[in-house]
């Protein structure tokens, strides 16, 4: 199967939801033929402002630096001719003229055969001078002579004028991305300012009548816009200047309105959001009608990113980035920020990858290019990309990855154990000193930022008891934290360690039944009766777990068979629990103390559940895991974990 490569529907009104998909080399192509993208104009910024700006024109140094011949060394400007015989045997006495050059001093004297000035590092050499004696080769005699114990080849320990950047000389040429060093030569060479190309204004507009600015507080089904600062960062990353429009409601008049204000200040307009079917059709139309050819790619064969939607109105790049952060920003990078780079002068740019063991199976779609994000971390025979397993609409996939693997349209996945290119989210990845991968607990966080003062680079990545001790098995983590209940014995844990690893104890996490303080019909009851009444009245909803969590287990030992109202609503969160309690879509839950607490639930203990830490024996005298066990034996751990309701385990496993 190849990727689909449609031609654009014709723009009839019936049909102007249609998503014709384009192959991304199909859509990037149409976009910049519409466009022709290059560097918007020339403007002069003063040094002080120039850092990651592009230069526009070479320059050239308007003066020889140095601008004089100098000393390099703290010593005597001499003539070598005077000092061809000198030895440590036989020192040659040079007199001294009665002058010191210091820097920023213009002597007065020349240097006459026998005699030497004293010179400092980067004083202008006397004339008559042709070389400089380091002091550490010279004895005084007396006040007015010296011995000279080398002999000093001719421009010895000096530098001519013009000998780094001589008068006329391109120094940068234009194109250069001006960092400290560039600045540098041009502050060396006195120029003040610099022709750089001007950076592309770019509004940036999230469509949403959900969306809330950070910094205000959430209404009920509101969520915090976080493509705004994303795309608005990103932008400035890649040479633009964001103009930030806030988040647009969807509505057609409030739209057109903030999309013609945008057009019109900027000379790019990224929108984000607004991409699904019906609320869309209002942007496409709007778009359409900003200017000519309009809209020239909308859908592409991209994954995560398929609603991406590319236009150019009367010459000014205008796009749609799909709503879900995660996929806003892949197609923002993947697509549309090498295009405004272009628009900025700036540099494609650079790339960094690395080879590494993919440790599962990763499913594709056929006919999408598909990206998935990866966490990297090192195993005994080289580097390991997990993937980082999250829906696109999860914007912590990017923070928690160090790079992206990329499975073409023509595959339907990667194979468990093969190698993999992982390309870098930031070129400079160091990979992290410890690894912990299995279940994730808030009770771990004390711990890790206890690591992160220490110096030690730390990496937890949440996959779930078992999948944490298979990773364990292959090598791929330091740490496994579980809580496996042997159904046999009704212990936690130390039935589940491994050959070769140990057992550390971790704490107890009290699980019980929560429900809304103010729900009175909870008022006064035991944990039995609790349950007997909420599990048999119709008028009590639940909310589940997920199969497979120890929570699930401990819910249908509960329940006794039994299937309540909501018994199938079975997120994978103890947080999700509590949320879902405290917003009324449901009555009763159980989740442990913390989650609990933070949502200001009632709570009846059920029982602790253990959750420990399984440890590679060859990695247990480690650096990074003896600072591990140290964080979690240091008294702050222990108060820390005591304030949210868990129970330090100190005896031995
Ligand atoms: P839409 O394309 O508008 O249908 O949005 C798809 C999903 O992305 C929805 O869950 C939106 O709430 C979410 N979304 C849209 N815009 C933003 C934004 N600026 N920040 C965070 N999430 C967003
Ligand atoms: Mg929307």
């Amino acid at each position: 199967m190849s990727a689909p490569t449609k031609p654009l529907a014709p723009a009839s009104a019936d049909q102007a939801q249609f998503l014709s998909v384009l192959s991304r080399g199909e859509a990037l192509a149409r976009w910049t033929a519409a466009l022709d993208p290059r560097p918007l104009g020339r403007e002069t910024a003063p040094l002080e402002a120039c850092l990651g700006r592009v230069l526009a024109r070479s320059v050239a140094a308007p003066i020889d630096v140095p601008p004089f011949d100098r000393s390099q060394m703290d010593g005597f400007a001499v003539r070598s001719a005077d000092l061809a015989t000198a030895t440590d045997d036989a020192p040659v006495r040079l007199v001294l003229n009665a002058e010191t050059i210091a820097c920023g001093v213009s002597p007065a004297l020349a240097v006459a055969a026998g005699t030497a000035t004293p010179i400092a590092t980067g004083g202008p050499m006397p004339r008559g001078a042709d070389a400089v004696m380091m002091i550490e080769h010279t004895d005084p005699d007396g006040d007015a002579a010296i011995w000279v114990r080398r002999s000093a080849p001719p421009g010895g320990a000096m530098a001519y004028a013009g000998s780094d950047m001589a008068r006329g000389e391109v120094v940068l040429r234009g194109g250069a991305v001006l960092g400290a060093r560039e600045i540098g030569m041009l502050a060396a060479c006195g120029v003040a300012a610099v022709e750089v190309w001007r950076r592309p204004r770019v509004a940036v507009l999230s469509t949403g009548d959900e969306l809330v600015q950070s910094g205000s507080p959430l209404g009920p089904a509101q969520i915090y816009d976080s493509n705004g600062p994303i795309v608005a960062a990103a932008l400035a990353e890649n040479g633009c200047e964001p103009v930030r429009f806030g988040a647009v409601p969807d509505n057609a008049d409030a739209l057109e309105a903030a999309l013609r204000d945008a057009h019109a200040r900027c000379d790019a307009v990224i929108l984000s959001g607004g991409t699904s079917k019906g609320a869309g059709d209002l942007t496409y139309r709007l778009i359409d009608r900003l200017g000519s050819p309009g809209i020239v790619a909308h859908g592409v064969a991209l994954k995560p990113g398929k609603p991406l939607c590319l236009a150019v109105c009367n010459g000014k790049p205008v796009v749609v980035l799909p709503g879900f952060p995660t996929s806003a920003m892949f197609t923002f990078h993947d697509i549309v920020a090498p295009v405004l780079r272009r628009l900025a002068g700036q540099p494609g740019r650079a790339e960094a990858s690395v080879e590494a063991r993919v440790p599962v199976r990763v499913a594709s779609e056929l006919g999408r290019t598909e990206f998935v994000m990866a966490s990297l971390t090192r195993a005994e025979d080289g580097l390991v990309a997990f993937p980082v397993s999250k829906s696109s609409g999860a914007v912590s996939s990017f923070s928690q990855a160090d790079g992206f693997l990329t499975i073409d349209a023509l595959h339907d996945g990667l194979d468990a154990g093969s190698t993999r290119t992982v390309t870098l989210l930031d070129p400079g990845h160091r990979p992290p000193d410890l690894v912990i991968v299995g279940s994730h607990c808030v009770g771990l966080e004390p711990i890790l930022d206890e690591l992160a003062l220490a110096g030690v680079l730390s990496r937890s990545i949440p996959v779930g008891s078992l999948a944490g001790l298979a990773a364990l098995g292959r090598g791929e983590c330091d740490i496994a934290p579980i809580h496996l209940m042997d159904p046999k014995s009704g212990e936690y844990n130390r039935a589940f360690v491994p050959e070769g690893a140990v057992l550390i104890r971790g704490w107890d996490r009290p699980q019980g039944l929560v429900f809304r303080a103010q729900d009175e019909r909870f008022a006064g009851l035991s944990l039995q009766q609790a349950l007997e009444r909420a599990a048999d009245d119709p008028l009590f909803l639940m909310v589940n777990r997920n199969p497979g969590s120890g929570t699930r287990i401990l819910i249908d030992r509960l329940l006794g068979g039994r299937k309540p109202d909501g018994y199938w609503n079975q997120p994978r969160s103890h947080n999700a629990v509590g949320a879902a309690v405290a917003q009324r879509r449901a009555d009763w839950g159980v989740t442990i103390k913390p989650v609990a607490d933070a949502y200001g639930l009632g709570f009846l203990p059920i029982l602790d559940e253990r959750y420990d830490f399984v440890v590679r024996r060859s990695r247990v005298e480690s650096p990074p895991v003896r600072a591990f066990l140290s964080a979690l034996q240091a008294p702050e751990t222990v108060a820390a974990l005591q304030r949210i309701g868990f129970k330090p385990v100190s005896d031995p496993a």
